[in-house]
């Protein structure tokens, strides 16, 4: 997964560009860039790691011009390769282009194929690449035509950042599944994956972009400058709701913090439970851990604390035993869980690495219950939309039935969110993307069904 900003007509376009990739560090800390434009001339600066390690005063003054665009990269499986750190930069027979992608494409290989029998050279293994080449083999006479020829060719999730010849386009794919928005700063405008970052720019909501929606802004004024495919019925993944987006960001029309603790109180009514506190996994599961405590009357209590400074730390062998991962990010208030029956709410059940650690923390320091609430439903099925899972085999919630995970994770009870219970909890902007909970996916697999991709899950 992945966070991406657009900056069009706001001076030093860079330096807001940095302050709103901070604001989304959440959706991608493996590593990040900026390019801006000085009119179409693009200087780029990216590299591995946080936001904050990557740039400095000095790379950040060489990045002049009044337009940018940046991305954040979550890690994944072929993510250290420098190659893939976006944006993804190139000079073609019209001029400079670069390009910021958030979420993935399933005909990716399908068309990487095809492109290179045509004699195309990748030069990562990122599918983002893929656009730069529809780009540079486009017939079409204009940039927008291009542009819309190429975005045309996709199959899948993205929200995209593309700037060409130094003019900032936005698109969105036409089931939406990733969010973009678009805000106004001044007289200029930004474009950003969730609002949380229009919020650290001081820039106004002015709307979601559409799905399908491909807009140019230049001068100070958004162009749509045509739809992507209108058939499709939008899909926005619901698992950005869960999990992904930050709780003060408002996705989809829907306040993340308001769509959790929707979640929290329909988890309650779902798996009631006599305990004597609820506490959460933080901070993901807060809102919906806070749902759960107004529902049924059980107290909230801070039982777990985070800490926010573990970076990329290197374990040592001897530290390398079961629990020290979870240990090195989660501390329990003593006080606060023992002698107590407590209610753990967590926004979701993957691999159930972090919860098996959990209770044995709980119970080692003298809960006398623990009760684990999950604000979604069993997680069973890969993404292939762009959200990081890992493969359907090593999907606790695939492999295993309830009473199962159960006695696997040492819990006295564990309850789920039905699906028709999360999707009534918010319901708004549905149908949502829900294939991971239900193994329904709304855009082709393409690369699956021509058997160049595994149905276990992407390759990303
Ligand atoms: P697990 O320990 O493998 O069961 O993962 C569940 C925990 O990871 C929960 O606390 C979630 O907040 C978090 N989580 C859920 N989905 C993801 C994801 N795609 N990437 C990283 N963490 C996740």
């Amino acid at each position: 997964m992945c966070g991406v900003v657009g900056i069009s007509g706001v001076e030093n376009a860079a330096q807001q560009a940095f302050l709103a990739m901070y604001a989304l560090q959440h959706r991608g800390q493996e590593a990040g860039g900026i390019v801006a434009f000085d009119g179409e001339d693009g200087r780029l600066h990216k590299g591995s790691g946080l936001v904050s390690e990557i740039f400095d005063p000095e790379s950040l003054k060489g990045l002049r011009g009044n337009t940018a665009i940046g991305h954040v990269r979550y890690s994944t499986a072929g993510g250290s390769d420098p190659a893939n750190i976006q944006p993804i930069t190139a000079r073609y027979r019209l001029g400079e282009l670069a390009l910021a992608h958030n979420g993935n494409l399933t005909n990716q290989r399908a068309l990487r194929t095809s492109l290179v029998e045509d004699g195309a050279i990748f030069s990562s293994s990122s599918d983002s690449e893929t656009l730069v080449h529809l780009m540079a083999k486009s017939r079409a006479k204009t940039v927008d035509d291009q542009v819309m020829d190429a975005l045309s060719h996709l199959v899948g999730a993205f929200s995209m950042a593309l700037v060409v010849r130094g003019k900032l386009y936005a698109a969105r794919d036409p089931r939406g599944f990733r969010p973009l928005i678009l805000g106004r700063k001044g007289n200029g405008h930004v474009v950003v994956s969730e609002t949380c970052a229009l919020d650290i720019l001081g820039a106004t909501y002015l709307r979601d972009l559409e799905p399908g929606e491909v807009v140019r802004i230049e001068s100070n004024e958004v162009h749509e400058i045509g739809r992507l495919d209108p058939a499709p019925q939008p899909a926005p993944c619901i698992f950005e709701l869960v999990y992904f987006a930050r709780p003060d960001s408002s996705l989809w029309g829907e306040s993340v913090d308001r769509a959790r603790r929707a979640f929290g109180r329909q988890l309650a009514k779902e798996n009631p439970i006599s305990a004597d506190a609820v506490i959460a996994v933080p901070d993901s599961a807060n809102s919906a851990a806070l749902g759960y405590a107004e529902e049924s009357g059980i107290p909230f209590e801070l039982g777990l604390l985070r800490n926010h400074y573990v970076g990329r730390t290197f374990i040592k062998p001897e530290q390398k035993d079961r629990d020290f991962g979870a240990r090195m990010k989660y501390n329990p208030v003593r006080d606060v869980l023992a002698g107590k029956r407590v209610v753990v709410v967590d926004d979701s059940l993957v691999r159930g690495t972090t919860s098996r650690s959990l209770v044995r923390m709980l119970k080692s320091v003298g809960s006398t219950e623990v009760h684990f609430r999950i604000g979604s439903p069993p997680v069973r099925f890969p993404c292939f939309y762009g959200i990081d899972m890992p493969t359907k085999g090593e999907l606790i919630g695939s492999t295993l039935e309830v009473h199962e995970i159960e006695k696997q994770l040492g819990v006295d009870s564990l309850g789920y969110l039905s699906l028709e219970g999360m999707v009534s909890a918010v319901g708004q902007a549905g149908p949502y993307c829900t294939a991971c909970f239900s193994g329904r996916y709304p855009a082709p697999l393409v690369d699956v069904e021509e058997g160049l991709a595994s149905e276990d899950g992407p390759a990303l």
